[in-house]
């Protein structure tokens, strides 16, 4: 298997590789490391120059020799080589810290807390940076999985294409996300925002700055964000009907770091007329969960071993 070499290093050990952060859990420790999914790589060697946040101030602006990138962006594995680097390097890092002296093993499940050992149904929608993972679990398995290629990252293209487009101002991703996470939403807001957003003027050639309104900004977002309803929707009416109709009770969970998006939470519940909850802790319960997996695996395991199954 591709990670093996990579894997067999650790122990008692959770990774989350998300396509835009990885998490890792080390048992009896917690949360080790918590960095952005990319790597810098210099072009001719191949040599790793950078992982996690130093990579990503990096990327959009790097010198001609030096690449960085997102391994995993679109959600799938893209760059087989590069996520194994990057995963190497993130575990280095960590047994550099003398966290790890006999490791077990790796595993990465929904972890929201929810009391999936009963027989009643859960939703859970996880809005990463690629990819929405929708997933109905019941009894310990997951009755329904979809996964779209729409998450973060085609938030914040659809800002970038909005102020290329409209005022002839291009900006990088970065800048888009963050325009994303200030003033970003899926829902009218009680109090509108505007923020100043600096680009370089695609007619002229130089930067310039412009001031920007969260309702342009939510016009811009509707096309990913409709696309993620739809997801949900179309998850929904698949659902064996025993299962929504404890939906109707139990409703649906948000996790993910798209789930921060303001509004979002309020857009769903009016959509799917269904409870919406978003975990506490969008961007970290998926490690947080397995951790507690590791921290308790006799009382896990007939729900992992029906996982495996699947
Ligand atoms: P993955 O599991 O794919 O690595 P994460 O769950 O870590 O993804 O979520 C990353 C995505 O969440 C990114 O697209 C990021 O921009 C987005 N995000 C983080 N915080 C917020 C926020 N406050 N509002 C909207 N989006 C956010
Ligand atoms: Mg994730």
């Amino acid at each position: 298997m591709l990670f093996d070499s990579v894997l067999g290093l650790v122990n008692d050990v959770a990774i989350d590789l998300g396509t835009a952060n990885t998490l890792i859990y080390v048992k009896g420790r917690g949360v080790v490391l918590n960095e952005p999914s990319v790597i810098a790589i210099e072009k001719g060697t191949g040599q790793v120059v950078a992982v996690g946040s130093k990579a990503k101030e990096m990327l959009g602006r790097t010198p001609d020799g030096i690449n960085a990138v997102r391994p995993m962006k679109d959600g799938v594995i893209a760059d087989f080589d590069g996520t194994e680097d990057l995963l190497r390097e993130f575990i280095l890092q960590v047994q550099r810290r003398r966290l790890l002296v006999r490791p077990r093993m790796v595993i990465c499940v929904i972890g929201v807390g929810l009391p999936v050992e009963k027989p009643s149904g859960n939703m859970v929608v996880d809005i990463g940076g690629g990819t929405t993972e929708i997933a109905v679990i019941a009894l310990s398995g997951i009755v329904n999985h979809t996964s779209v290629r729409v998450g973060g990252d085609e938030m914040d293209e659809a800002i970038m294409n909005h102020l290329r487009r409209s005022y002839n101002l291009l900006i990088g991703e970065q800048t888009a996300e963050q325009i994303k996470i200030q003033i970003g939403s899926a829902y009218p807001l009680e109090e509108e925002m505007e923020v100043d957003v600096k680009g370089r003027d695609l007619v002229g050639g130089v930067p310039r700055t412009l001031k920007i309104t969260s309702e342009e900004i939510r016009e811009a977002l509707q096309e990913p964000i409709s696309a993620i309803v739809e997801a949900l929707k179309l998850s929904l009416e698949e659902t064996p009907p025993e299962l929504a109709a404890d939906l109707v009770d139990r409703g649906i969970v948000m996790t993910g770091g798209g789930a921060l998006l303001r509004g979002l939470d309020v857009l769903l519940r009016e959509e799917t007329k269904l409870p919406i909850n978003v975990v506490e802790n969008p961007l970290t319960c998926v490690v947080l969960g397995t951790g507690r997996i590791l921290d308790n695996l006799s009382h896990y395991e007939p729900v992992l071993m029906r996982s495996a199954k699947r």
